[in-house]
């Protein structure tokens, strides 16, 4: 276990530096490349998930440290029509919206080395052939034609609603990492008592037979399966009941739906049933199991099921950028070019075109040059390279997130920060390891599985849409990326408490503590394939993300005792020239509301 296999790799991919951390007789690394770790290659080597140095300036930013310097900070002496703080999918679409419906000056600023936020990838070379896998979000749904997604896909040059995938012969394999396909299986280990584990194949349909549960447990965990008796389901976003829901927690709402014990969903549906919002049910709002249906009704084929690029939504993202500016990537504004075509990054930001993309620029103020009713311009304050620069723009778009809009807005109105003091975040962790094959699942009659305890909760093999150079099939002995999400639930403990441990945890492992951790975890459980973790991890990401998540609390999306959601008060009308947006400001994560509420500030701001 102690021999490193990402050791290799790691060393290659980053700069060995003076001082910091001893990882063996002669070899030191810095902090930064303790932390981070492997990165992989091509575009996204540096920017996988927050980066250490990325994650330094935004806790100094918190912590009010350039405040000071602010009145210092460099005038480029340039004026935009629009800025958008954040690169992610909800800043790109709001310049995408502002260049079609008014057209002008606009630029995107983002704190990390690449544009994406939560979109983008990781790619590994193994053995000569490129693998990539998604960072943190991943599905998209076939948009109903002619509906407002599909509207916006096609305005991004999205050429097709549905992917045709790689095929297996060898075993039934999905092409969603949130499916559970045929051969499942379940494993339990030191937590349940059983060194080596358990493997139970095909859970449900044997009736959990095997497992090492008490009989009620079991119980309940096939009744939390059972399409039980659904109980009033919300058919809009705000009808009466959703507001109900909106009054308890998922928690709540799953013990009395499945009559179902308190500790069955703490122990085993937590990170299912809060996996979209980061925390367990005990945290969350019960509408939050219906928030994202109820807002996109028209969107999703049960035919088709989940879609998928396979570097995720990140897919979105390339296309949102070479509709704004197309030489970024080579080629036709196709699926495939984009997709395929190395970022020209010295394109991103150049004088005189439309749209300009600045990276490595973390926004630290953002204020109206007098008042807010009556300010010609909004100044934007952000450090790059150590240095504190100044911008003007006539609107801005805060596209970043609560967690940093809070701390950012100077001149924000006290409604607005009390709004902002309601929305939590919590971290994750995407992990991605390549194998060199898969075929100990396929030994073990695997192709995807769920375990309870350790580090995350499930994985599968995915079969990847075709666009590019991917192959068109996969089997046993192909490299394959295994990506693993790792939450940080504290069941029981207040939201923001819950959120905070988290963020500690994740933000205070190393890179060598989280990958011995996995080399141990797949050593054990994967032993029966004849697993080598030396042989066959080819190497490790680490995506971390340390405010992934909105945890939307009982009262968040309608209001509670009498006050107004905090959402809509955010939503309700730009402040001076300033409107808010990103997925958070919906409740719920998805690309679509990075794009709505993107849609919704740029349409205030514009005045229509
Ligand atoms: C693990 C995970 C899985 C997901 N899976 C899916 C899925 O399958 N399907 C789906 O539709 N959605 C999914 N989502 C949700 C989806 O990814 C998000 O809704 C979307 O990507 C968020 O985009 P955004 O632009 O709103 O925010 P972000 O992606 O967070 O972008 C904001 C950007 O602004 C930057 N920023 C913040 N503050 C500053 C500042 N002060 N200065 C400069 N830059 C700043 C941030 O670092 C970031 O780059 C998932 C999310 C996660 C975390």
């Amino acid at each position: 276990m102690n021999v490193p296999i990402t050791r290799r790799d790691f060393l290659n991919g980053t700069l060995l530096a003076g001082a910091g951390l001893v990882l063996g007789p002669r070899l030191h690394v810095s902090p930064a490349d303790a932390w981070n770790g492997y990165g992989g290659v091509g575009d996204y080597a540096r920017a996988h998930g927050n980066m250490y140095d990325d994650m330094i300036t935004a806790h100094r930013m918190r912590d009010g440290e350039f405040e000071r310097a602010v009145a210092g900070a460099i005038d480029t002496g340039e004026m935009y029509d629009l800025i958008a703080v954040g690169g992610g999918i909800s800043g790109l679409a709001a310049a995408v919206f502002f260049q079609k419906r008014r057209g002008g000056s606009c630029l995107i600023l983002d704190n990390h080395a690449i544009f994406g936020g939560e979109a983008r990838r990781n790619e590994f070379d193994v053995d000569g052939q490129t693998l990539v896998a998604h960072q943190a979000s991943a599905i998209f749904l076939v948009p109903k034609k002619g509906g407002y997604t599909d509207t916006f896909y096609n305005l991004i040059g999205m050429d097709r609603s549905a992917f045709d995938y790689q095929s297996c012969a060898e075993m039934p394999l999905s092409h969603s990492p949130y499916d559970e396909p045929e051969n499942y299986g379940f494993y339990f280990g030191p937590p349940f008592g059983k060194t080596p584990g358990v493997w139970v194949m095909n859970p449900w349909e044997r009736r959990l037979e095997g497992a090492p549960l008490s009989d009620d447990v079991k119980a309940d965990l096939l009744r939390s399966q059972a399409v039980a008796e659904p109980g009033p389901i919300p058919q809009t976003e705000g009808d009466a009941v959703s507001r109900q829901l909106d009054t308890i927690t998922l928690e709540d709402y799953l013990m009395a739906r499945h009559k179902i014990a308190r500790e069955t969903v703490r122990t085993f549906l937590s990170p299912v049933a809060g996996g979209g919002y980061g925390l367990g049910p005990d945290a969350l709002s019960a509408f939050c199991n219906f928030a994202i249906e109820t807002q996109f009704p028209e969107d999703g084929d049960d035919a088709l099921g989940d879609q998928m690029f396979p570097d995720g939504n990140s897919g979105f993202v390339r296309l949102m950028v070479k509709t704004l500016i197309p030489d970024v990537f080579p080629g036709p504004r196709t699926v495939d070019a984009v997709w395929q075509n190395r970022i020209q990054f010295g394109a991103l930001d150049r004088t005189g075109q439309a749209t300009r993309i600045r990276l490595n620029a973390t926004v630290v103020r953002v204020e109206h040059a007098g008042s807010p009713g009556s300010a010609a311009h909004v100044v934007v304050t952000y450090v790059k390279g150590g240095r504190l620069y100044r911008v003007k723009a006539r609107a801005v778009v805060m596209a970043g997130g609560s967690w940093t809009t809070k701390h950012i807005v100077a001149d924000l109105p006290d409604s607005h920060r009390a709004a902002y003091a309601q929305f939590y975040r919590s971290p994750c962790l995407m992990a991605n390891t390549a194998v060199r094959n898969w075929r100990f699942l396929y030994k073990m009659g695997l192709s995807g599985c769920r375990w309870f305890g350790g580090l995350g909760n499930y994985l599968s093999v995915r079969r990847q849409a075709r666009v590019g150079g991917i192959k068109p099939t996969l089997g046993p002995d192909s490299p394959i990326v295994l990506t693993i999400k790792v939450l940080f639930a504290q069941p029981g403990l207040p939201v923001a408490e819950q959120g905070s441990l988290g963020r500690a945890q994740l933000l205070g492992t190393s890179f060598a503590q989280y990958e011995r951790g996995f080399r141990e975890q797949f050593g054990d459980m994967f032993a029966p394939g004849g697993f080598d973790p030396r042989r066959d991890i080819a190497g490790i990401i680490l995506n971390r993300w340390g405010h992934a998540y909105v945890n939307p609390q009982p009262g968040f999306f309608f209001g509670a005792n009498g006050q107004p959601a905090p959402r809509d008060v955010l939503r309700a009308a730009p402040h001076g020239r300033i409107a808010f947006a990103n997925t958070d400001l919906a409740g719920a994560m998805d690309h679509r509301n990075s794009i709505r509420e993107a849609d919704r500030a740029v349409t205030q701001l514009l005045g229509a």
